[in-house]
């Protein structure tokens, strides 16, 4: 994975042992972007490892939560799926309340929808908390032969936009998908400091300290298996 860090936490190697039980951290992340890009197939492969075909176009929001072990502290990770309402590129304001990271997300295989990012983005930034962290996310690398995004106009589009990093992940090949939560993870984590320790979802995002200079991911070239590609 070509990899370049502007600070030492950021690792995109998920640690070994899980659990769902208790946390020191809990941190509540968004996914937008357009529909069809992926984003419901990203949650489930974060949440199980597992790539489902087709999701359902559900209305309204769901979330789903994995608990990880990151340098031996237990963050527990809220992600919520905007489950349909994108299609009409507006999204209910409170879905973007108290969220401490977005990850918006493009099809690297359809133009249009990176060109959707700016708008995701100054959603993100109306409607969510100052400090909330963004990592920009192009899904479907698998489909590299139909590439319509250059990774290196991500990374243009990410740093032009205070954005922590640019990924390039497949949900059916399970590529980067982790590495991209763990990356938003060990931000808000360096961010905090134990300052955020929660027994319960906070109300507001807390205040996150600065410092948004993008690092840019790019997919392994060792692909992942065990996953059902479509
Ligand atoms: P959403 O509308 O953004 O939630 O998108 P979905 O998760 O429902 O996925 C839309 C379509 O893209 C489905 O047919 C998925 O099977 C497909 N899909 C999702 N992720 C990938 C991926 O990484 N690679 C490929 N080739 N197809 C994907
Ligand atoms: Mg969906």
């Amino acid at each position: 994975m070509q990899w370049c860090s502007w600070r030492s936490h950021l690792q995109t190697q998920p640690p070994s042992s899980e659990s769902e039980d208790a946390f020191d951290f809990l941190f509540k992340i968004i996914l937008v972007g357009d529909s069809d890009v992926g984003k419901t197939c990203l949650v489930q492969s974060f949440k199980s490892g597992i790539f489902m075909e087709k999701q359902q176009n559900t209305i309204g929001v769901d979330f789903t939560v994995r608990t990880m072990d990151i340098d031996g502290k237990r963050v527990k990770m809220q992600v919520w799926d905007t489950a349909g309402q994108e299609r009409f590129r507006t999204i209910t304001q409170s879905y973007y309340r108290s969220a401490h990271g977005a990850m918006v997300a493009y099809d690297i295989s359809r133009r249009g929808t990176f060109e959707s990012v700016p708008h995701w983005i100054r959603e993100v930034q109306q409607y969510g908390a100052a400090s909330v962290v963004l990592v920009l996310v192009g899904n479907k690398s698998d489909l590299h032969l139909q590439r319509q995004v250059l990774f290196e106009d991500a990374c243009t589009l990410a740093e032009d936009n205070s954005v922590l990093a640019a990924l390039e992940t497949s949900a059916v090949e399970a590529q980067n998908v982790d590495a991209a939560f763990f990356l938003m993870a060990r931000e808000l984590i360096a961010r905090n400091g134990a300052g955020m320790a929660a027994e319960e979802a906070p109300q507001s995002a807390p205040p996150l300290k600065g410092g948004t200079l993008p690092v840019h991911v790019r997919p392994p070239s060792d692909k992942k298996c065990g996953c059902r590609a479509s």
